[in-house]
């Protein structure tokens, strides 16, 4: 390899280390729950998509363990040649029913979901329209398709309405809005009602990437659509935040849309099934979730407790009502010291800055669940406030 291709990736990562942006991971040695050890030393995790606390469930352990017993570990295959099972049929079935869709297809997981869904669905007469906001999965995904790009601005519908004007105007045959039924790393929902209404006027279709929102959000935890009380084209989401958090990603949606992307996906026709094991916990966390009203309203209890403790202790947080709570910090030095200084105290949490947010817009994403405990909660706020003081963040 020539010295100089090193040494430009050297001088990457020395840049990436003096602006404050290099990114370390944590070594856990326990099931991903509400308290984990890392290294030895116990800490309060605050920072797992693990909404309903299924992520150490018995009852998922079991159903992966049986279909480990009587499907297999791995399929070897991908679907279409010999790895579709019984399993995965069932879990495409039941959630399609849960999502009030006509059939959803499995992907190894949503990024690829994401990734399949526009190129075989829109050609070169047709447009994409995508929130500014949206997860790089999607913008992978449009740059992977031949549609015609417009992009509006996070949430505004102004903007939405004037790009929608243009595709028209551009003699566009269909048109897609792509959006994130919540922006995940502020926990704002899109506005999905006003969507749907500037979709139908414009004669558009609506795609909604769902992951931060299926299993809590809405009537049986339906999501942002059945939230809001509205009808989205095409869902995408994932088995890897609330449904057990283990892998694996859909698309729900028509039956001529999921029919297609079956012949035509890429990251599903090219790449693994996924393992017994895994379809079978996720109809296994299915059968938890529509029934989980306790679980959810835990969930959002300690969301509202968390939400006002932080305020109360004086830092600045956006507003929202999701359990994604991002403590605003601005510079990417402070989130770092202040989730350094965190973890000291028992509480792990994760910066985040450029480029997973904008310059400038650093901060620490603090995220519920429905297994965090008062006393769970009560302890992690005395440690934002110690390390908020500490780090100078807090100044009372
Ligand atoms: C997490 C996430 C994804 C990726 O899901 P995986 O199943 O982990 O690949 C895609 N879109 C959004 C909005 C997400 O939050």
């Amino acid at each position: 390899m020539p010295n100089a291709f090193l040494d430009d990736i050297r001088a990457t990562l020395g840049e990436i280390q003096t602006d404050g942006l290099f990114k370390t991971e944590r070594l856990i040695t326990t099931p991903q729950s509400t308290r984990v050890h890392v290294g030895g030393h116990e800490v309060i995790n605050l920072c797992a998509n693990n909404y309903l606390g299924l992520a150490d469930n018995p009852a998922l352990i079991a159903a992966a363990t049986q279909a480990m017993t009587d499907h297999g570990f791995g399929m070897a295959s991908v679907r279409f040649i010999c790895g579709t099972q019984d399993l995965h049929r069932q879990l495409e079935t039941r959630l399609a029913q849960y999502l009030r869709c006509e059939d959803s297809i499995l992907f190894a997981a949503c990024f690829d979901a994401n990734g399949a869904l526009f190129e075989p669905l829109l050609g070169p007469e047709d447009a994409v329209i995508s929130d500014a906001l949206n997860h790089a999965s999607i913008i992978d995904g449009i740059r992977l398709s031949k549609a015609r790009r417009y992009r509006y601005a996070n949430s505004d519908m102004v903007d939405l309405e004037a790009q929608l004007k243009a595709a028209r105007e551009g003699g566009a045959r269909h048109i897609m809005i792509a959006t994130d039924g919540v922006f995940s790393m502020d926990g704002t929902l899109a506005k999905l009602p006003d969507i749907r209404a500037l979709a139908d006027q414009y004669d558009a279709l609506v795609m909604v990437d769902d992951c931060h929102a299926t299993g809590f959000m809405g009537p049986q935890g339906r999501g942002t659509p059945a939230h809001f009380g509205v009808q989205a084209d095409t869902l995408t989401g994932t088995l890897g935040k609330a449904l057990g958090g283990a892998l694996g990603g859909y698309i729900a949606g028509p039956q001529p849309v999921i029919d297609l992307l079956r012949q035509r996906a890429r990251p599903y026709l090219f790449s693994n099934a996924l393992p017994p094991s895994i379809v079978a916990a996720g109809i296994a966390a299915l059968d938890i979730v529509e029934r989980a009203d306790n679980l959810r309203a835990t969930l959002f209890d300690n969301a509202a407790h968390w939400r006002a403790g932080l305020t109360d202790a004086g830092f600045d947080l956006l507003p929202g009502e999701h359990p994604i709570i991002p403590v605003m910090l601005y510079d990417a030095h402070k989130a770092q010291a202040m989730a350094a200084r965190l973890f000291e105290l028992g509480v792990y949490v994760s910066g985040f800055f450029f480029p997973v947010v904008p310059k400038g817009q650093a901060r620490i994403r603090t995220q519920m669940n429905a297994a965090l405990t008062r006393a769970d909660l009560d302890q992690a706020l005395a440690a934002f406030a110690q390390a908020g003081r500490d780090t100078g963040v807090l100044t009372k």
